[in-house]
């Protein structure tokens, strides 16, 4: 294509930006190719997909791929064990990780919680959070902050350093994104068919090879409103989710570039429990898990490798509390990785007390 900076691509046909932004992207039925999974979800939700030219620039030292399965319980893992979830219990195993990270301390739902993971804000904007404390897709909605200016993210990060972005999501809500950084998120594509949003996420992590993916699989949560968590379907549910794990997996294994300089990141937005989430003072709804791994990062607990952080027991700790890592790590984490700054206004800094187990400063 021939655009540049501010131009995007939507389903091959180049637009100005302005005529993009606040599309109702929801309703486009794109001709993606086949697929006989697509869609998956209920209520008629679409694809929507969107790429901007990613500004040239100088590679970063490492990659991140960051994956956020949903509505995912340290006790399903524990459940599937390594024979149900071998991808995921990979990294886990291979990497720095804690089952006893931390959601938001406000809220157990998906998009505050996607939210403070790329903005590395908690999210209730008196405390300076993000102030996405809704849950629903908002056309046109942007990332509104705290009130006292713009919003930074990872992509945001990213981007100024010369990196280029990707958000592969299971979930229309995360629209969110690309409409308040419209230059930083290259690549947009939701898709609720999870194996189809697997292919093209592990098409792009193939071909593009981006500085920064960031890939939300949307199964467990899905099951486990359909079904309960810990239900059988539940459960096939994060099976199902693993396979797509896997899939990323092979493709940097597969890919020698990729297998030198790629750290993958996994954890999720909140647990839950019944057919539902939302009670944020809920062990079962706050603990989740949070692992990194790949080239040059320690493996092994990630409390006891990063002493300055505090494994938070069975407790909930406020953001003023001793800090125990928490989903909203993973823009700083990302940012460490990549050796670019952090993300200006962020709160969520355990990666200054991970640097020497990130295989950084
Ligand atoms: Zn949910």
């Amino acid at each position: 294509m021939s655009g540049g900076r501010g131009v995007v691509e939507t389903a091959g046909v180049v637009v100005g930006l302005a005529a993009v932004v606040g599309l109702l992207l929801f309703g486009l039925d794109l001709p993606l190719g086949g697929g006989a999974d697509r869609p998956e979800a209920a209520g008629g939700q679409r694809t929507a997909e969107r790429r901007q030219a990613p500004a040239p620039g100088p590679a970063l030292e490492r990659r991140v791929v960051v994956v956020s399965v949903d509505g995912l319980t340290p006790g399903a893992l524990e459940t599937v064990g390594r024979a149900g979830a071998p991808a995921m219990w990979s990294v886990l195993d291979g990497g720095a990780s804690t089952m006893d990270a931390r959601t938001d301390h406000d809220l157990t739902v998906t998009l505050p919680n996607h939210t403070g993971m790329v903005t590395g804000r908690t999210a209730l904007p008196e405390l300076g959070g993000h102030g996405v404390v809704w849950n629903e897709p908002v056309l046109g909605a942007v990332v509104p902050g705290d009130g006292s200016g713009e919003v930074g993210s990872i992509f945001t990060q990213v981007h100024a350093a010369g990196g280029s972005t990707a958000l592969f999501t299971g979930k229309p809500k995360f629209e969110v994104f690309p409409t308040t950084w419209p230059n930083d998120v290259d690549r947009y594509v939701f898709e609720p068919g999870a194996a189809r949003l697997t292919r093209l996420a592990a098409r792009e992590l193939r071909t593009e090879r981006p500085d920064f993916l960031f890939v939300h699989l949307a199964q467990p949560d899905n099951a486990g409103h359909a079904s309960g968590w810990m239900s059988a379907p539940y459960l096939d549910a994060v099976e199902d989710a693993d396979a797509s794990v896997g899939r990323l997996l092979e493709v940097v294994d597969a890919t020698p570039e990729l297998r030198r300089d790629t750290v993958v990141v996994l954890t999720t937005d909140h647990g839950g429990r019944g057919r539902g989430h939302g009670d944020p003072t809920a062990p079962v709804e706050y603990r989740i898990p949070f692992a990194v791994a790949g080239p040059g990062v320690a493996t092994g607990d990630l409390y006891a490798l990063a002493p300055g952080l505090t494994d938070p027991g069975a407790g909930r700790p406020g953001m003023d509390d001793p800090a125990p890592v928490r989903n909203c790590d993973v823009a700083n984490v990302a940012a460490a990785v990549l050796g670019v700054a952090a993300v200006p206004g962020s709160q969520c800094v355990a990666a200054e007390e991970m640097t020497a187990l990130l295989g950084v400063g």
